[in-house]
Formats: structure tokens, C-alpha cells, sequence
């Protein structure tokens, strides 16, 4: 008889931006003429640069070429990138991080979710609370969790992040073995200091632990004092793997590549108690299970790190964080108080005691606006929403205008409940 995963029952019927979708597309098919501006999915609006199409066009002219052809390239990618990254993402920063302990992949969702295979059924794992709920999830469905009781998974060591703490954890205060991280924080935008993450660090070597650390939005990152990688962390390197993606930094969330550096010092514990590498079972892992990114999407990739890339990504990222201040600025006028919005494209805005839904209908039927309820991404995230600056100018400014207009409104019947 073939059997379903039942741990596969206890995840949430279904994921937040599928419930978004839902309830939006309702909402239009009942009216039609509605004029919506999305702020709240995370993805792109503008192109891929010129620098990565031009590296495109070049690498699909040699696949037509029988002498420059390739076929099945290296699972853990070409070395022409990896070394790319090695030294332009870690060390010119100063992070020891060498080509071969980097892994190319068709992005950080796919890495994220799978890196919890290695590790044994019942360690401990912890998960900022909101958190982007991929971490959350493949270990519900590896059935890591336990059941859902009062919101919570009752395995799960959730990391409270609040206004009070700034949206950055506390030291949990129960054994904890796996520990995922994402900063600049989705959803809050929030960002970690070095000594806060050099706490960490220290931290997680003491209890044995890991830390897997989603840089997917290193980028965003203007304040040169803020750590980009954690291996900017003096040790981080025999305890922590970290997650990075060209989706929000090169505009590839439809081309797909990023990558996960596994350092070769980054060692667990075996059944008995003893160190062992981390490196080869993720390299076991993949070249099972995974043959590599398209070799035209990595030439693409490695054309964000010339100087003409360069360039054209910082343009497109400043061009994100002018929208973010753009939001900020309208917060600050509608005395909503925020975090994020400044090493990060999202902004995480308190509703003044609103719940998350309802702050959400409110925008959606009176603005015209899709935000993110904030509650959709874990129980501390009630009373917040999320919006995205990934969007066009234009939209960005009217959507803020039309908040404005809604927001400020005298209070009437209709509007009581925002
Ligand atoms: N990690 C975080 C924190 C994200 O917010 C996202 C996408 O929104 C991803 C990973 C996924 O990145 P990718 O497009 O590389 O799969």
C-alpha cells in the first residue's frame, strides 16, 4: 500500500503568497475595475543588466558551436564563477572563503530547503518568528516539528523577534542544535551587528550547534560597519554555512542561480560524539541529487562581478532603496512606526494595534494596495504588515499617496476597524 508523508498534513493548508494570491484574485474577479498595486511579493520589477544578457547571448552562441559546445557541467558549478564569488563576495571583504568551498545552484530557496537532509531526524532546531517560511516548512515536512498547537510547532525553538529586541534574537533558552538566521531579515528588513553576530558565533561553538545563515539580501547592505557574510566572523567558518542568491541582487528570480558555502573547517558530530566535515556530505548531496546550473546562467552570473555589472547592479539596488525611503518617509508622515527600509528592501510597519488581515483588507479595498499581513510569517509577526520596494517608482508613489489618503481620512463608520 503506498503511503502519503503525513508530516506533510501538518504544514498550514497553504503557503502565505498562494493565500495572498487567492484572496487578491478574488477580491479583482469581484472587481474588476479595481486598479491594484502589488507591494507584496518579493520580486523584481527591473530587467537583468545589460553586462549578464550580453554574457547570455555569448554563451548560447558557443552551445551552437561544436567546438565550444558543453554538455553536463560540474554539479557544484563552473570554476570560472566559483572563483569569481570567492574573491569579490569574500575575500576582498576579508572572509576566508576559497572557490572549492562553494556550491552554484539554481538559488537559495532550493538550498535552504534541502540543507536540512543532512542532519539527523531529532536535532533541535530554532527559526526566527516571522521568519520566510521555507526554514520552517522542508523541517515540517522532514518531521522535525512535531504538531501545531496554539500556532507553534511544539519541537521548534521559536526566536522571538519583537520591537522590543529590534527583531533580533535572543539566546534561546533550551538546547538548540540547528539554528537558521536570515539577515537582512525577510520579512522586517532588520539587520544584525557584527558584535551581535560575533555573540552568536560564540554562542553556537559552545552548544555545538550550526548556524545556516541566508544572505539572500546582502546587497541591500549600504552600512559598511554591517557584516555582508558571516564569515566576516572571526570562527564562523567551523560552524556556520550561508546562503546566497542573484534573484534580488541581479534581478534573477526567473533565471534562477545562487549559491551555499559550505567552508571545508565547518564540522558536526557523528553518532558518537565525533567531529566530522560538513563539506563532502553536501557534496554528496548534490551530485546525487542535483547536475548543476545551465551554463549560459552561469556566464550570466559571472558577469555581475565585471566592472560594467558592477555598476548596473548598484544602480538597480539604489534604485530599490530609493523606493524603500520613499516608504519610510510616508510611514514617518502616517506616524507608523517601522523597522527596516534601509540595509534591506522591506519595510516592517507596526498597525498601531491593527490585526495583520485586517490591515491588509483595509489596503486592498479602500487603496487598491496588496501588502503582506505581517501575521503570515509567524505568530510575532500579528500587527505588522510587509511592503516590498520592489516595485517601479511610479507605483511606489502612487501606492503611498493612496495609503496616505486612506490613513489619514477622518475615522467614519467604514473605516473604524483600520
Ligand atoms: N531566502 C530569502 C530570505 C528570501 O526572501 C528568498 C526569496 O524571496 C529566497 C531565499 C529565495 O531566493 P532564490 O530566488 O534564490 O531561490
Amino acid at each position: 500500500m503506498i503511503r502519503i508523508n503525513e508530516n506533510y498534513r501538518k504544514l498550514k493548508p497553504s503557503y502565505i503568497f498562494f493565500e495572498i494570491a487567492d484572496k487578491v484574485e478574488q477580491y479583482q474577479s469581484e472587481n474588476p475595475d479595481a486598479d491594484l498595486i502589488h507591494l507584496g511579493i518579493g520580486d523584481v520589477t527591473r530587467s537583468l543588466p545589460q553586462a549578464c544578457i550580453k554574457a547570455f547571448h555569448k554563451s548560447v552562441d558557443e552551445l551552437g558551436n561544436r567546438h565550444t559546445f558543453r554538455g553536463y557541467g560540474p554539479a557544484n558549478g563552473y570554476a570560472f564563477l566559483r572563483e569569481k564569488i570567492a574573491l569579490e563576495d569574500f575575500q576582498k571583504r576579508g572572509a576566508d572563503i576559497d572557490a572549492d568551498e562553494i556550491f552554484v545552484s539554481d538559488g537559495a530557496k532550493c538550498d535552504t530547503g534541502n540543507f536540512q537532509e543532512l542532519f539527523a531526524d531529532d536535532v533541535a532546531i530554532a527559526i526566527q518568528d516571522p521568519v520566510y517560511p521555507v526554514y520552517l516548512e522542508t523541517n515540517i515536512m522532514a518531521g522535525r516539528t512535531g504538531n501545531l498547537t496554539n500556532d507553534r510547532y511544539e519541537k521548534v525553538i521559536y526566536l522571538d523577534g519583537t520591537i522590543e529586541n529590534g527583531f533580533i534574537p535572543e539566546f534561546p533558552d533550551r538546547p538548540v542544535d540547528l539554528i537558521y538566521f536570515c539577515f537582512p531579515h525577510n520579512p522586517t528588513g532588520a539587520t544584525i551587528t557584527k558584535s551581535q553576530l560575533e555573540d552568536w558565533v560564540i554562542f553556537v561553538k559552545e552548544h555545538k550547534a550550526l548556524i545556516l545563515f541566508d544572505a539572500a539580501y546582502e546587497a541591500f547592505i549600504r552600512d559598511d560597519s554591517l557584516p555582508r557574510s558571516i564569515f566576516e566572523i572571526k570562527g564562523a567558518r567551523e560552524v556556520a554555512v550561508e546562503f546566497r542568491s542573484f534573484s534580488k541582487t541581479a534581478g534573477f528570480t526567473g533565471t534562477r542561480c545562487g549559491y551555499t558555502v559550505v567552508p571545508k573547517a565547518c564540522t558536526v558530530y557523528d553518532e558518537a560524539g565525533l567531529k566530522t566535515m560538513l563539506h563532502p556530505f553536501w557534496k554528496r548531496r548534490q551530485s546525487t541529487k542535483f547536475n548543476g546550473v545551465s551554463y549560459p546562467v552561469q556566464r550570466a552570473a559571472e558577469a555581475i562581478y565585471s566592472d560594467e555589472g558592477k555598476e548596473q547592479v548598484k544602480e538597480r539596488i539604489d534604485y530599490y532603496l530609493s523606493n524603500a525611503s520613499m516608504v519610510c518617509n510616508t510611514m514617518d508622515e502616517l506616524q507608523l512606526s517601522y523597522v527596516g527600509g534601509k540595509n534591506a528592501p522591506y519595510i516592517w510597519i507596526n498597525g498601531n494595534g491593527r490585526d495583520s488581515w485586517d490591515f491588509f483588507y483595509t489596503l486592498l479595498t479602500k487603496a487598491g494596495i496588496v501588502i503582506t499581513p505581517g501575521v503570515g510569517f509567524g505568530k510575532c509577526g500579528q500587527g505588522y504588515i510587509r511592503i516590498s520596494a520592489f516595485n517601479t517608482r511610479e507605483n511606489i508613489q502612487t501606492a503611498m499617496s493612496r495609503m496616505k489618503k486612506v490613513l489619514l481620512e477622518k475615522p467614519s463608520k467604514e473605516t473604524e476597524t483600520i
